[in-house]
């Protein structure tokens, strides 16, 4: 069998399950910017078929969905570069979701540990959507046949399922129809900690605000959350060899670099030898000045929710363009008639 090359093109999505938290901006939204000026098609979703995996009020729901538009939009997103949309407008994901449910195994569904840091110990009680999730995020990929993921740290292991789920697919039917995709996971702050607990990732959907920065909150607000932090009572050292037993520093740290666009040890070169106490207030000027614009930004873009939504349907409109006929394609390969 020859293999097909596939044209470059890049997917991600972020689930409108809350605020938008600095680890998201830091993680997802800061390289979708990046790859949206790289030339190649460039997706990005608001994944709402995920957000319901536990339990949305559907006000709120409706409202973090706009509010994660306006945030992509503030950030940079161009909606006439990348194609901006919200998942439940595109079906073919839904769709494809259920065909990948059928080539997914039960046993790599119960090695992801998001399932279980989600479930926790009552997993019992846990919706049928939560387990089957990667499914569904391999169709979201797979559904455009793209063949770039920039996601957060955390995502690692769904990535490498889509590839499992793309290979054992192609490898079913006999065909070599699906990429394998390759996750981006680049900068200095690919997994963000909570601000209390440097051993637990920054989430939106966390029950303490305290935890995390939220792209919403002002200037007072970050400031008191950054002083707040958990940190070590040593000096910050001079290279990044020195933050390895010191997660919360190292978090801090992590921030800085990538907010400033720098690389840790240089960072490093400059606060080394500093203490927490003039460290931090350094980190909140710079947060300050980065989030700030974005804000205001996202304020003014939500003011009016008919625009949000206008932008969202003419985004969907040319996803299901690309979509639908890879949706058709994969019928045909699994033998459905669809006439
Ligand atoms: P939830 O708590 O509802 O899962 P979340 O904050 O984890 O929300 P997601 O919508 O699950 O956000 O993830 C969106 C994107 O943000 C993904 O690419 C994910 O890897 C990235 N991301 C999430 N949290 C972090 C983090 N703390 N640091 C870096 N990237 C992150
Ligand atoms: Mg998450």
């Amino acid at each position: 069998m020859t293999e097909v090359v596939h044209t470059p093109r890049v997917f991600s999505g972020i689930q409108p399950s809350g605020g938008l938290t600095l680890g998201n901006y830091l993680g997802a939204i800061k390289r979708f910017v990046d790859m949206q000026e790289s030339g190649i098609e460039t997706l990005y979703c608001m994944v709402d078929l995920h957000a319901i995996t536990v339990w949305q009020d559907p006000a709120d729901l409706r409202h973090n969905t706009r509010e994660l538009a306006a945030g992509y939009i503030a950030a940079g997103l161009d909606p006439s570069k990348s194609i901006l949309f919200n998942q439940s407008q595109v079906s073919a994901h839904a769709e494809l979701g259920w065909l990948f449910s059928c080539i997914a195994r039960m046993g790599w569904m119960k090695r992801m540990t998001q399932f279980k840091d989600k479930a926790g110990k009552n997993a019992e009680n846990a919706s049928l959507g939560l387990f089957g999730y990667p499914a569904l995020m391999a169709a979201d990929i797979l559904i455009y046949h793209s063949t770039h993921v920039p996601v957060g740290e955390d995502q690692k292991q769904h990535l490498e399922l889509t590839r499992d789920v793309a290979a054992k697919f192609n490898h079913d039917f006999g065909v070599d129809f699906f990429p394998m995709t390759e996750p981006v996971i680049e900068g200095a702050a690919t997994r963000v900690m909570s601000l209390r607990d440097g051993s637990k990732k920054m989430s939106k959907s966390d029950p303490s605000d305290a935890s995390r920065i939220n792209m919403t909150d002002d200037a007072e607000t970050i400031s008191k959350k950054i002083r707040k932090a958990k940190t070590d009572p040593d000096a910050l050292p001079s290279e990044a060899e020195g933050l390895k037993e010191r997660p919360e520093a190292r978090n801090l740290v992590n921030i800085f670099a990538a907010l400033s666009d720098l690389e840790v040890d240089a960072v490093l070169r400059d606060v080394g030898g500093k203490q927490f106490s003039e460290f931090k207030p350094m980190l909140v000027d710079l947060a300050v000045e980065k989030l700030s614009p974005i804000s205001t930004e996202m304020a003014r873009l939500m003011n009016d929710p008919a625009e949000i939504d206008r932008t969202l349907g003419e985004g969907a409109a040319r996803a299901r363009a690309i979509a639908n006929p890879i949706l058709e394609k994969t019928y045909d390969i699994v033998g459905m008639i669809r006439s």
